[in-house]
């Protein structure tokens, strides 16, 4: 069987094109992410069109020079552009800092040293070596989010091609002559084709990979989060509550759970219009999360209604939470809503045996039913709303 360099690069490339046109049909409506990583194989696509273009070319011409000089830049920012989205999809920031700046010297440094064939393919193949190297230790940095398999798939795919393009690069440099071009007919042309054409195949899978773990992971997201406020809804809220509580009583831990209910809201809908009404809940939960500490759970329980739960937290650190609530609101509600915001609340603390959630709930839904009737705008304890539970406590 004879196999040559030459027509391995060509399917490759031919399959690269093949897919870099048909992914984001496929893919649909997608992120910055994915786009990131569409956009990523569409350059190394590029980059590997115009390097076989460029062998059309007689070698050390102009149009040799400028498309196999492009060929580089495609090859090297593609890869950069991949590697942001990797970081994304690991939970990071999209830095990708080194294999940017790599991308840009090695294009630079190609482009004037084009002349010396020894230079070039040393420059070239060990800098996209680094530039690999650089986003297999991304890869393999602890994620900040649960990341499936995929980078695995990657990182043996880059550590297959690490091996060859460092390869090709010490040969052109130092044994240049035993290695006249990309296309002769050398084994490390042959197994860098090789490899090429496995790890385009696999890489792709672990893209693909990636981007479903990321649906996942919204779904996941939206199924636990409110789509208005972004507090935890009504089911996620208590799962957790009761998981919280738990622990609470495991470790004989005062927990409290506060429930609130904006003053007059009808009334806001009614004057204002129902958008204001929705602007006025997103602040009211902005409020929330901008006032509670670490441990502090806030929930949207429904309409306008929420509820916190507050680890560690006797009654003294509730109403110093409903304090800071409150003024919080004081200061911010009017400049941002052009209205001011009022809530009442009753709020119930773990008590000492079997407690639950619910029944914490519905002492603190009595003390903020009283707290409305004795006129809005205040905060009261349960345990002073119902004398009856004191023994409870
Ligand atoms: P009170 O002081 O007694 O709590 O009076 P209220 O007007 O706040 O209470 P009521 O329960 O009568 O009204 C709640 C209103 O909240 C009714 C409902 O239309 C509105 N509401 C519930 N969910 C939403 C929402 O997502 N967006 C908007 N804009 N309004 C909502
Ligand atoms: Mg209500
Ligand atoms: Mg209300």
């Amino acid at each position: 069987m004879h196999i040559d360099v030459s027509s391995l690069l060509f399917v490759m490339t031919l399959n690269m094109l093949v897919m870099a046109a048909a992914l984001p049909y496929f893919m649909g409506r997608v992120n910055q992410t994915a786009h990131r990583a569409q956009a990523g194989i569409l350059m190394q696509t590029a980059g590997w069109v115009l390097l076989l273009l460029s062998s059309q070319f007689p070698p050390q011409s102009l149009m040799d020079r400028l498309l196999s000089t492009l060929s580089m830049a495609c090859i090297a920012g593609g890869m950069a552009l991949n590697a942001a989205a990797f970081d994304l999809w690991c939970g990071r920031a999209a830095t990708a800092r080194a294999p940017a700046v790599i991308a840009a010297l090695l294009t630079v440094g190609y482009g004037v040293g084009f002349s010396s064939y020894a230079f070039r393919v040393g420059w070239s193949n060990g800098l996209l070596t680094l530039q690999m190297a650089t986003v297999v230790y991304a890869l393999c940095r602890a994620p900040q989010v649960t990341v499936g398999r995929w980078r695995w798939l990657l990182v043996i795919s880059l550590l297959a091609q690490m091996v060859v393009t460092a390869w090709r690069g010490v040969l052109g440099a130092f044994y240049t002559a035993d290695f006249p071009n990309f296309f002769a007919p050398h084994l490390v042309n042959l197994v860098f084709a090789l490899v090429a054409n496995v790890t385009v195949v696999l890489s792709l899978a672990a893209i693909l990979l990636a981007h479903r773990d990321e649906a996942a992971r919204e779904l996941q997201r939206l199924a636990t989060v409110d789509g208005l406020t972004g507090a935890l809804n009504r089911r996620a809220w208590l799962e957790r509550a009761t998981a919280d509580l738990a622990i609470g009583a495991r470790y004989q831990n005062p927990v409290g759970v506060l429930m609130l209910d904006l003053d007059y809201f009808k009334l806001i809908n009614d004057k204002r219009g129902h958008d204001a009404g929705d602007r006025a809940l997103r602040v009211f939960a902005q409020a929330l999360q901008a006032v509670s500490r670490t441990g502090d759970m806030v929930g949207r329980y429904g309409g306008e209604e929420f509820c916190v739960l507050l680890n560690h937290a006797d009654a003294a650190a509730v109403l110093a939470y409903d304090l800071r609530l409150r003024r919080w609101l004081a200061a911010n509600a009017m400049p941002q809503l052009g209205f001011e915001l009022s809530y009442s609340a009753g709020f119930a603390m773990r008590a000492a045996g079997a407690d639950t959630i619910e029944a914490m709930l519905s002492r603190a839904d009595v003390a903020l039913y009283r707290a409305k009737a004795l006129g809005r705008g205040c905060t009261l304890d349960a345990q002073d709303v119902q004398p009856e539970l004191a023994g409870l406590a």
